[in-house]
């Protein structure tokens, strides 16, 4: 049985205030509830850690820098994470890819770097719009996996996350069919290039425009073992129903 997982990327939103949040989505989820981890910004991932660590919620990082620590003004390492009592970083999300020109070998470098500090590294990974019209989607979603993806991945070290970016923040979802194309794609994949064991075992999110009110279709497809949740995951009361649905 693969690990089922539901993680929210508050992204640059919240402040202490917002951790709030926490302690009201520990109180909606069910005994049984699959992994559910909250990414907030840098800055509350102490106090993220303190409050969520009695209620087993997982706390992420946004990013890490590829180097343990240096001269990188404003960057954050793995290690410094893992210091606060993270155990998961996204990398690679689109939006870092685009504002931060993160090339896919960066961003493997920093799944690297998380490894090494005892994070999980939740990988993104998606094709945009332009890509998709063009009938690109599975040569750019081959192409991240290739190159964002380091070879030693495990089960327990990597989750990867297919966001296509057309469907970030827009309400726009793929079709059930759309979504399990890429996700059999990327299981295909994985198997091919980890064997069965670990290529049938790595977790796969779908991310972009998932509420409440999709998130139960989303998860009926193939292949699709929880979601990575960016607008619906900054009220409890949006997030514990997609918990929920998993
Ligand atoms: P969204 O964001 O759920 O607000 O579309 C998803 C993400 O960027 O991870």
């Amino acid at each position: 049985m693969r690990r089922k997982m539901a993680a929210g990327n508050w992204k640059m939103n919240g402040t202490a205030a917002a951790l709030a949040e926490l302690g009201a989505l520990a109180e909606m989820l069910p005994d049984d509830a699959p992994d559910v981890v909250i990414c907030p910004p840098a800055p509350l991932l102490y106090r993220a850690c303190e409050i969520a660590r009695p209620h087993g919620i997982g706390i992420g990082a946004q990013d890490c820098h590829a180097e343990d620590k240096g001269a990188f003004t404003g960057d954050i390492s793995a290690p410094m994470i893992a210091d606060t009592g993270a155990r998961y970083v996204i990398v690679g999300h689109s939006e870092r890819r685009d504002a931060h020109e993160e090339t896919n070998s960066d961003v493997r470098a920093k799944a690297r770097a998380a490894w090494a500090a005892g994070l999980t590294a939740i990988l993104c990974i998606g094709e945009s719009l332009e890509d998709r019209e063009a009938a690109n989607t599975l040569d750019i979603i081959a192409g991240q996996l290739s190159g964002s993806l380091p070879d030693d991945s495990t089960a327990t070290n990597i989750v990867i996350a297919y966001e296509p970016i057309w469907a970030i923040g827009t309400g726009k979802v793929p079709t059930l069919e759309q979504i399990e194309e890429v996700h059999d794609f990327i299981r295909a994949k994985l198997i091919s290039r980890f064997g069965d064991t670990i290529g049938d075992a790595i977790p796969l999110l779908y991310g972009g425009s998932v509420k409440p009110d999709n998130a139960a279709t989303i998860f009926r497809a193939k292949n699709v073992d929880g979601a990575l949740v960016g607008g619906a995951s900054l009220k409890a009361a949006d997030f514990a129903p997609i918990v929920a649905a998993l």
